[in-house]
């Protein structure tokens, strides 16, 4: 069954790939157009990148940098910047899926603690039904440690930071007030 990982990044790749590797034939899709400043997303581009190349893994799409779509999609609806984020990247995967004959569509989301698991898995399956290709559900989060323990092992670049501007921004914010 052929299988198209959505990946946001390489650490978080790591363990969904162990895992799904067992049961599909898997090529990743990295459309992050969340992702920000440039030189971040060139870093997380290239470190997955390395990864899919050192596991002969195919990595598919144009993988470009999205800063003004991004900015189109949740300017004026901050709030829900996540929601808008989420949804973006998993139709596009569901639908690149669909348009190269893939049976199924997952993602690497679903491996972050840090991230809305029940939005991601809902629209999972809101998605497989719209577009008639199946989601591939998976608690990844089981993996968390494994999956940390090995990216580093292997030396990939570990983000500090989720990935958008805005949470760039809520990093620095974290730390001024531990200092206070
Ligand atoms: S915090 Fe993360 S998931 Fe939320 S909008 Fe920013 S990049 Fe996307």
């Amino acid at each position: 069954m052929k299988l198209l990982l959505h990946s946001c990044c390489g650490p978080c790749t790591v363990y969904p790939y162990r895992v799904l590797r067992q049961n599909y034939d898997i090529s990743v899709y990295f459309f992050n157009p969340n992702i920000h400043p440039y030189q971040e997303f060139i870093r997380r581009k290239d470190t997955l990148l390395d990864f899919c190349n050192k596991n002969d893994l195919e990595i598919i799409g144009k993988q470009e940098y999205g800063l003004r779509e991004y900015l189109r999609k949740v300017v004026g609806d901050e709030d829900n910047k996540c929601t808008h984020c989420y949804s973006w990247r998993m139709e596009e995967t569901a639908l690149m899926a669909c348009k190269f004959g893939y049976n199924a569509f997952t993602t690497s989301l679903l491996y972050s603690k840090y991230q809305d698991h029940i939005q991601l898995k809902r629209f999972g399956y809101t998605l497989a039904e719209k577009y008639n290709i199946c989601f591939v559900y998976e608690d990844f989060r089981v993996g968390w440690q494994e999956g940390i323990d090995e990216s580093i092992q292997l030396e990939m670049y570990r983000q500090p930071y989720c990935g958008c501007i805005y949470s760039e921004q809520e990093r620095y914010d974290k730390k001024f007030k531990r200092k206070n």
